[in-house]
């Protein structure tokens, strides 16, 4: 049998907060290559999350290929648009689903980590935020662009200042991007597609600075359409999932488990030359300069396009 990739390592996924999302799936495949899982769940949804992961709402989703089920060794509350406590404003600290929660910010969950656990040695970044997503870049206001900004890829950068100190030499961090960053995906609005092309220029640049100050590898996945919380709220996702299907070299349904093995791959010592990269995990989507299905294309002699 092949030897575990992951065996004695500890992963920390920012972003986790149902069994629908990439974190999760994510979670399994290190958990299915030994690694030990502790989530960050954004703190407005920790409480629900919780209490669902403890009266076994997820236990169908946490069972591995060996018949046990991914143990979560703690759940931290995250709120990656705050590095230190005293950037909270009064507004979020008295909100009710910020009120009984503390200790949130970037700085004071890696803290908390060292104290638990000493070090870590993988790094998921699995969340994106734009509160003004359904607008075109045309109508976002300033606070909206600079919102998602800061909550998708600031946060990124963040959680690597903080943590890489608390990473084991040769440690490994991810990040997940969309191809909305270089290619024009209309509804995906609101600065996010800005937010994206961010977290991809700043996966190489941190790459570089990472590697020589901690000798930490970085890298990105862009992910292909799936039907998680945040996607569905933006809502056009399941045109995306079609037209995937229908335009991308490989026309089956895209996994969440995919991108899960892809990150169990990256975050793995079987990856140990590669940093810097974004991986495309899409069915191919990405290498596509035509949609197959363009109404345009309906020529008249009918060149079977599709199947050439
Ligand atoms: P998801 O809903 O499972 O994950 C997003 C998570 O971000 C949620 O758990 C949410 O609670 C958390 N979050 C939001 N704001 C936060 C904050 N301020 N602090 C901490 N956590 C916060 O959805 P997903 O689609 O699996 O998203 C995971 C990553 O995958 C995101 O970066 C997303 O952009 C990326 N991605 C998704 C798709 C897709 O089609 N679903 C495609 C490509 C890339």
């Amino acid at each position: 049998m092949q030897k575990k990739s992951l065996i004695n390592k500890r992963a920390f996924i920012a972003g986790v907060g149902d069994d629908h999302g990439y974190g999760w799936a994510i979670a399994k495949a290190l958990a299915e290559e030994g690694a030990t899982i502790i989530f960050g769940t954004w703190t407005p949804v920790l409480k629900i999350f919780t209490h669902a992961l403890k009266n076994g709402k997820f236990d169908e989703s946490r069972k591995l290929s060996d018949g046990s089920l991914m143990a979560v060794e703690k759940v931290y509350p995250l709120d990656a648009m705050f590095d230190f406590a005293s950037q909270v404003p009064d507004e979020i600290k008295n909100n009710k689903r910020y009120v009984n929660t503390s200790g949130y910010t970037i700085s004071e969950v890696a803290e908390q980590i060292k104290n638990d656990f000493g070090q870590i040695d993988i790094l998921v970044h699995s969340l994106a935020n734009g509160p003004e997503v359904k607008k075109p870049l045309l109508e976002t206001s300033r606070e909206g662009y600079l919102s998602a900004i800061s909550s998708s890829s600031y946060s990124f950068v963040s959680l690597l200042q903080h943590f890489g100190p608390i990473m084991t030499d040769r440690a490994s961090a991810l990040n997940l991007s969309y191809i909305a960053s270089e290619r024009v995906i209309p509804g995906y609005g609101g600065g996010m597609s800005t937010a994206k092309a961010a977290l991809e220029s700043d996966t190489r640049t941190l790459a570089f600075e990472a590697g020589r100050k901690w000798n930490i590898r970085v890298n990105c996945i862009s992910a292909g359409p799936l039907s998680s919380r945040a996607a569905k709220a933006i809502g056009f996702i399941e045109m995306m999932i079609d037209y995937s299907k229908v335009n991308a070299p490989l026309t089956k349904d895209l996994q969440a488990n995919e991108v899960g093995n892809s990150a169990a791959f990256l975050l793995s010592e079987n990856a140990s030359a590669i940093t810097g990269v974004t991986l495309y995990v899409d069915n191919g989507l990405h290498a596509m300069g035509l949609a197959l299905d363009s109404n345009s294309l309906q020529c008249k002699e009918q060149t079977d396009l599709c199947s050439s």
